[in-house]
């Protein structure tokens, strides 16, 4: 897996260069399986950046669906049996996520834990399930068998082995946690890089807007095939290319997944960003927008009013709303 995530370190370029005075600071840091660097260009105080670690930290430890004493692992445990109270930041994500759900008619899916543990890619797995066991999974990935109960809280599965999934969103959530957190405290020109999750906070030290270059998927190559500008906002980029395993044959097998065949989902995108200043949505759109495929993905990043940049198998680039 090194090689995937070196992918995800270099998948997203800042354009960052900068004749200011004040010394920009940058901590880089495994975090969430992937390289996560932090730059605060004009507070002193670098503690702030360990405070943005800290929460990283907090995020896994609600969502990160293999970590025992994660919150989520817990629901996933019990909500099979009985309905289970979950914190008011927890279910305000699953509410979001399932939401999207709806809204994607699956192409997003928060029920989809059970495949993605099946295939394990990313996580270890480097085999293809058999279709029967790949049959029986689907069968545990209807969101409409989770039940969401506002008053309490609450979350009930109505089939046995259901799990949550939330990693389409973490790296966006963590991004926006960190974004508030430095908007309270003062920050006013920072880059959030969460393995190629990019939010750039504020606008450039020099005033002007960032520029992301949104790298190539092939890696042999390098460079990037495209670049946007913006300022005070997210910019999330969905790819097959991410994580993956490869069989003897030469067939690739990534980390999205589709819940209406049960394997890796194919469309005619090959790399799908999203530029918002909700970056949970954007990790949500990113997601959904690579399983949906360019024509109707177009059609939910105009229901957002966003922009995107589609990179489309035969090489074109799509352009949304930029
Ligand atoms: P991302 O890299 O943001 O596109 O998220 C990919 C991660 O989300 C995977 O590693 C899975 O944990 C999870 N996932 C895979 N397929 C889906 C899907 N169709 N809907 C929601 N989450 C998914
Ligand atoms: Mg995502």
């Amino acid at each position: 897996m090194r090689k995937a995530l070196l992918v995800v370190l270099f998948s997203t370029f800042v354009f960052s260069s900068c004749t200011r005075s004040a010394e920009p600071y940058t901590e880089t840091e495994l975090r969430m399986d992937t390289v996560c660097s932090i730059t605060v260009y004009d507070e002193d105080d670098r503690t702030l950046i360990s405070g943005a670690f800290d929460i990283i930290d907090d995020v896994v430890k609600l969502i990160d669906i293999y970590d025992s004493s994660s919150e989520i692992y817990h629901l996933n445990e019990n909500a099979s049996k009985e309905s289970v109270s979950v914190s008011p930041e927890l279910f305000a994500l699953i509410r979001r996520a399932y939401d999207m759900s709806v809204l994607t008619d699956g192409a997003f899916n928060i029920a989809i834990g059970p495949l993605v543990e099946l295939w394990g890619i990313g996580n270890g797995g480097e085999t293809v399930p058999s279709a029967e066991e790949i049959e029986k999974t689907l069968l545990l990935t209807d969101y409409n068998n989770i039940i969401l109960d506002e008053e309490n809280r609450s979350v009930l599965f109505l089939k046995e082995g259901m799990k949550i999934d939330l990693g389409a969103l973490g790296k966006g959530y963590a991004a926006d946690r960190i974004a508030e957190y430095f908007r309270e405290n003062g920050v006013e020109s920072a880059i959030i890089n969460l393995g190629g999750n990019v939010y750039m906070l504020g606008s450039h030290p020099e005033g002007r807007e960032w520029t992301v270059g949104l790298q190539s998927p092939d890696t042999e190559r390098g460079g990037y095939f495209a670049t946007v500008a913006c300022s005070d906002s997210s910019v999330v980029t969905s790819g097959g290319y991410e994580r993956y395993f490869e069989t003897e044959d030469g067939n690739i097998y990534h980390h999205i997944l589709s819940s209406k065949t049960g394997y890796p989902a194919s469309s005619d995108i090959v790399s799908s960003s999203i530029i918002s200043r909700d970056s949970t949505l954007a990790d949500m759109l990113s997601t959904a927008t690579f399983v949906l495929g360019s024509k109707k993905g177009e059609e939910i990043v105009n229901q957002f009013s966003l922009q995107a940049v589609f990179l489309l198998e035969n090489g074109d680039v799509k352009r949304i709303g930029i």
